[in-house]
This record gives C-alpha cells, structure tokens and sequence, in this order.
C-alpha cells in the first residue's frame, strides 16, 4: 500500500488494494464465496481463519478506500449505518456526542432512539457556526460528528476549525463524508480522525449494493473498530465488496461529470421564476461557497431547492418528473429526487427539521450522469405540470 500512496487519485481508484490474482492471473478481484479456511494445524493457517473476522475481497475493498481516503486503515460494515453505529459503540454511558443538526436521518434516528437508551447523550448545532458548535462541548464530550456538504440544506462546515476545537476538547472529529465523496474532499487531511461512509451512494455509484466503511489513521483507533467490527459482526458479503470495487474505479470521472451536471440544474433553478431558494455550494451566494472552494475541489452532485407554494405542490412536482426517479438515496448514475420532509427526513420531528432550514416545500436532487440539457427539461416541465 505504500506505492499507492505516491500516485494519483485516479490511478488508486483502480488499482489500490488490488493486483492480478496470483493463482490464476485473474485481473479482476475474485469473488471468494467461502465462510471458512483450511487450516494447516489447528490455528496454523495462511491469515484467514473466519470470514466474519477476514475476507480478500473485503481486505481489497478495505485497502482500496483506505487509499482513496488518504487513510492507513480502513474497515467495511454491511451498511452506511452498520459503520456508523460502529463509531458510536467505541463510546461509553455517560459519554457526550455533539453532531451537526441537519444530519442524515438514518443517523438521527440512531443517536436519537437508539445510542441515546444506553445512556450516551447528543447535542444537535448549527455546524456551519463554529461558535455554536464550541458552545456545544461539555467535559463528557468524546465526539464531534459532522456531515459536509450537510443533508439535505448542503451546509457546509469549516472541517478544519471544527477538527481543532475537537480536539482541543478532547474530543475526537469523525466526519460522515459520504455527499463529497474522496474525489472531492479527503477530511483526515484536514485534521479528522475518522471518515465514514454510506458506501451505497457514489463510491458504489450504480444504486446496485449497500454498504458502508470506517477510515483511520491512528492505530489504536483503528484496533478498537477492528475489534468492534469482528466482534458485532455487521460486515458485507463478498458480491457486495466487488461490486464496491467495482463502482470505485470510475469514481473520480463520475465525480467530474456529477459536480458539471449539477452546477447545470443549479444555475438553471436559481434563475426560474418558480422557484424562491437553490441550495449548492457551488453558486457564489451560498454562505458556504468560500469555505467549500477551499476545502473540496469540486462542488457535488447534490442539490436542494424550495418551491414555491405549499407541500402538496411540492408533492405534486416530485411525483411529476420522468427522467429523476422518485426515491430514496442518491449518488447513482441516474437522477433522483426526494421530498425530504416525507422520505428521507420524515424520522426527524417537524420543529427539529424546521429549525435547520427543512420547509415542507423542500425538493432534494441527486444530479445524475445523464445529458444535463435532458435533466433541466424534465424538471421544468415538472415544475409547470404541478402549479
Ligand atoms: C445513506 C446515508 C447514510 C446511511 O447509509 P446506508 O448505507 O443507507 O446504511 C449515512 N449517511 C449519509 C450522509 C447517507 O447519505
């Protein structure tokens, strides 16, 4: 692994973690279909014992987008949540977690109405308010969890301050960076200590697997996962760790053409008459503009904008596209649009998502592959079909 750390990033999203198998000379990782491995004598074998424990399609995958990250280690979990929850188990009762407030549902949900029953505690801020977010530590506080751009306001935090007031609470930083993705911004660079991700949304890219990942560079850290990861067991089968591998060699071409289609629709919303808000980092009045330049290097495929009119017209105009899919997810090749407020945030109560911005007429894209000019008639024709 040391070699891929010296080439470029697209040249590691093909080859990192991989090499053409020794026994057959097969160029693509084999998909090893086995739970278990012959032992020579009992506990004499060649570092695979158990698959729950370690598995070669999953040790490439694992090396594969430890490299893309810039990470040492990186470990897969059967979801996005399987990993996430993996985090939150290396707490104790008693520990405190502060997290940005406009976070993935799923993870609200989690903190919320499972972690918060074993006596761990979370505080919800405003995370692109740096001040808000250092207000929020307390002596109990062992994590900061921060997802940039945020779901689905696409708010961004300073990823650097926010890591230094971690730490200089005593706390550490773990950032969900599963919108940006590793093409577009790597934030243990920036001071993190550890990067998850929903594996199913663009580093799968395809909509086809679910799956999730943890990466580190501290050791110890990087044990008590490992630890964690053998011994709850929410580790991802080997069709799903190829695919995986599969979806990560044409990420960085598929970032490009994501961030170029988005910008499109951005552009185009921002000026429709319909329209009274566009969220994207990439359009020079977003608050977060300067800091998301600095910090990604490419803007994403995900955007939010509100409506005008009420939620049933909001409804009405998400049911009413042809080419973006009605559905949950994102990250795919193919466009989607959600209503958060009904789908993917309906698990966060009303004032809560209303605090951060989250209005019922609130329509969230994922941008897609396909020809923008395509994806900019759709909608309008949505638009107008639903006034
Ligand atoms: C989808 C998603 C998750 C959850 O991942 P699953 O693979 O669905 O379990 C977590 N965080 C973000 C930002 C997501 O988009």
């Amino acid at each position: 692994m040391s070699d891929d750390k010296e080439l470029g990033f697209a040249t590691k999203a093909i080859h990192a973690g991989q090499r053409p198998d020794p026994a057959t000379g097969a160029v693509m990782t084999p998909v090893y279909f086995t739970s278990t491995y012959v032992q020579q004598a009992p506990g004499v074998h060649k570092g695979y014992d158990y698959a729950r424990t370690v598995h070669p399609t999953r040790s490439a995958l694992e090396a594969n987008l430890a490299a893309l990250e810039g990470a040492r280690r990186g470990l897969c979990f059967s979801s996005g949540m399987a990993a996430i929850a993996t985090v939150v188990q290396t707490l104790r009762s008693g520990d405190h977690v502060v997290c940005c407030e406009d976070l993935y549902g799923g993870t609200y949900r989690l903190f919320t109405q499972v972690f918060q029953r074993f006596g761990l505690s979370f505080s919800f801020v405003d995370a692109a308010d740096l001040s808000a977010v250092e207000k929020a530590f307390s002596a109990q506080t062992k994590l900061l969890w921060i997802e940039t751009p945020s779901n689905p306001m696409l708010r961004i935090t300073d990823l650097r301050g926010a890591c230094q007031l971690a730490h200089r609470h005593g706390a550490l930083a773990a950032v969900d960076n599963t919108f940006a993705s590793p093409a577009l911004q790597r934030p243990l660079a920036l001071g993190a200590d550890l990067v998850v991700h929903s594996t199913t949304k663009y580093l799968g890219g395809h909509s086809d697997v679910v799956g999730g990942c943890v990466l580190a560079n501290d050791e110890g850290l990087y044990e008590r996962l490992k630890f964690l990861q053998n011994a709850v067991g929410a580790v991802p089968g080997p069709m799903d760790c190829f695919l995986l591998l599969r979806g990560t060699k044409t990420l960085p071409v598929r970032m490009e053409r994501h961030c170029q289609n988005a910008l499109a629709v951005a552009k185009h919303l921002l000026a429709h008459p319909e329209v009274e808000r566009v969220h994207y980092p990439g359009l020079a009045h977003h608050p977060g503009h300067e800091t998301a330049k600095a910090q990604m290097s490419g803007f994403g495929g995900m955007i939010s904008f509100e409506l005008k009119g009420d939620l049933s017209r909001a409804k009405r105009m998400a049911s009413g596209t042809k080419l973006f899919c009605l559905a949950e997810s994102l990250g795919g090749v193919e466009s989607l649009i959600g209503h958060p407020a009904t789908m993917t945030h309906g698990s966060i109560p009303r004032e809560q998502r209303l605090k951060s911005g989250l209005v019922d007429g609130l329509i969230r894209l994922s941008v897609g592959l396909e020809d923008a000019a395509d994806l900019v008639a759709d909608l309008d024709a949505a638009i107008a079909a639903s006034l």
